[in-house]
């Protein structure tokens, strides 16, 4: 048996990189980045008006009121592009260019525009730069803006769209197929019969892929036959990166995962994990190099293993600078057990207090075949291996759920 920390690392050795490709800007949102995204303008590309008001010359506005003829007006997308005079002043918009010239905008609030609009009267004085924004104040040209290996999220479509990156270059997306094992399960438009559940494993695996970024085949019910499990083992292994079984690892005479990879000469790097709930969490390469977790088939356990497994090796395979799952600490609200020899992953909701605090709160649960219970997990909250218990008010640590 191998501690969590190990099992995580062997996946990262094991997990090799996916190609690249050009993607459409609208299809990149989630996918992660393969190039370092730069500046291909000064931002902002002129000096820039913060606010509707005139744009002036501070000299001019020493003391107040000050009275300047306006000579034009500049608005975003129609700047005005003369030489500003000693005495005169200019209508500026939000966002538009400001004039040579001129080194001062003054907010329209602290204004008075006469009729005719010839003359605008400044009623306060103006400091010099007030409200506006260099050329090249916030990016300089040729400045990287984003960094390789990010994952991309909708702010940064916005910096993607602002430099000009119709196409980007991102990591593929893997290929996953997930596969339950199990004579008892029916498929979700079934009634289960006597002794029979409907299969929920390949409903949450499917999801979670595809929050990792992966494309998700689900196959058809396996059973529990070796010959079945390994023709759609093998029929799913030819286009696919990962393959993710629930079910048939445990120790039982149904249990015919392992026997499956086996016969099909599967490389196993780990079959048990030190680790509740999961431990028979097994991870193995077939000779054609598509990974397999052989993951336990009670529901919650299937949730704690994938995220912790078989998500990082997804992140990894699309070049991701961090593919695990972040760890915070949080204050425990209530006192929890652990386990002798095995990691506790346990579900919990995580609030903040009056105090900004990170809270966890563990919740009731009734063990590793309580999906319902589950549902409202947002994190994971690890006891360490031979800690007897936690007191309330205790530092966890907490891994945020996708
Ligand atoms: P196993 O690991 O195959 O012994 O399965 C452990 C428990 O998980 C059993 O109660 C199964 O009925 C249940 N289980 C296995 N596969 C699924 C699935 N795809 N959906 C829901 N429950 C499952
Ligand atoms: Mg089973």
């Amino acid at each position: 048996m191998i501690s969590v920390a190990e099992a995580i690392e062997i996946v990262r050795q094991q997990t090799g990189r996916l190609s690249t490709e050009r993607v459409a800007l609208e299809q990149v949102l989630g996918r992660v980045l393969a190039e370092d995204v730069v500046a291909d303008t000064d931002l902002p590309p002129f000096d820039r008006s913060q606010m509707d008001g005139y744009a002036v010359r501070a000299e001019d506005v020493k003391t107040a009121p000050a009275r300047l003829r306006i000579v034009g007006e500049s608005a975003a997308g129609r700047g005005w592009h003369n030489q500003l005079e000693e005495g005169q002043a200019v209508r500026i918009m939000t966002g538009a260019p400001v004039p040579t010239g001129a080194d001062s905008v003054q907010q329209v609030e602290l204004t008075h525009e006469l009729k005719d609009g010839s003359v605008v009267e400044l009623l306060e004085t103006v400091e010099l730069g007030k409200s506006i924004v260099k050329r090249g104040a916030e990016i300089k040209a040729g400045e990287v803006v984003l960094n390789s290996a990010t994952i991309i999220n909708a702010a940064m479509m916005a910096v993607l769209a602002a430099f000009g990156y119709a196409t980007v270059e991102v990591f593929r997306r893997p290929r996953i197929a997930v596969l339950a094992t199990g004579t008892e399960l029916v498929s979700v438009d079934q009634i289960p019969g006597q002794d029979q559940i409907r299969d929920s494993n390949n409903y949450s695996l499917t999801a979670y892929a595809a929050l990792a970024g992966a494309t998700v085949q689900r196959m058809p019910l396996t059973g529990d036959e070796t010959a079945l499990l390994k023709k759609q083992i093998a029929d799913a292994a030819e286009h696919s990166d990962l393959i993710v079984t629930s079910g048939g690892v445990s120790m039982g005479v149904y249990d015919v995962t392992k026997a499956a990879l086996k016969e099909l000469d599967a490389e196993i790097f780990f079959e048990r994990v030190a680790l509740r709930p999961g431990k028979p969490t097994v991870f193995a390469r077939l000779p054609n190099g598509t990974l397999v977790f052989g993951l336990p088939g009670n529901p919650v356990s299937v949730a704690v293993t994938f995220n912790l497994f078989a998500r990082t090796a997804l992140l990894a395979m699309q070049g991701a600078a961090d593919p695990t799952l972040k760890r915070e600490t949080a204050g425990l609200a209530r006192s929890v057990k652990g386990t002798t020899d095995r990691d506790s992953y346990l579900p919990a909701q995580l609030t903040t207090n009056d105090d900004a605090e990170l809270i966890a709160f563990p919740l009731k649960w009734g063990g590793s075949s309580d999906f319902v219970a589950f549902a409202l997990t947002t994190a994971l909250l690890v006891v360490p291996a031979n800690v007897k218990s936690i007191e309330a008010g205790s530092l966890v640590t907490v891994l945020r759920l996708p």
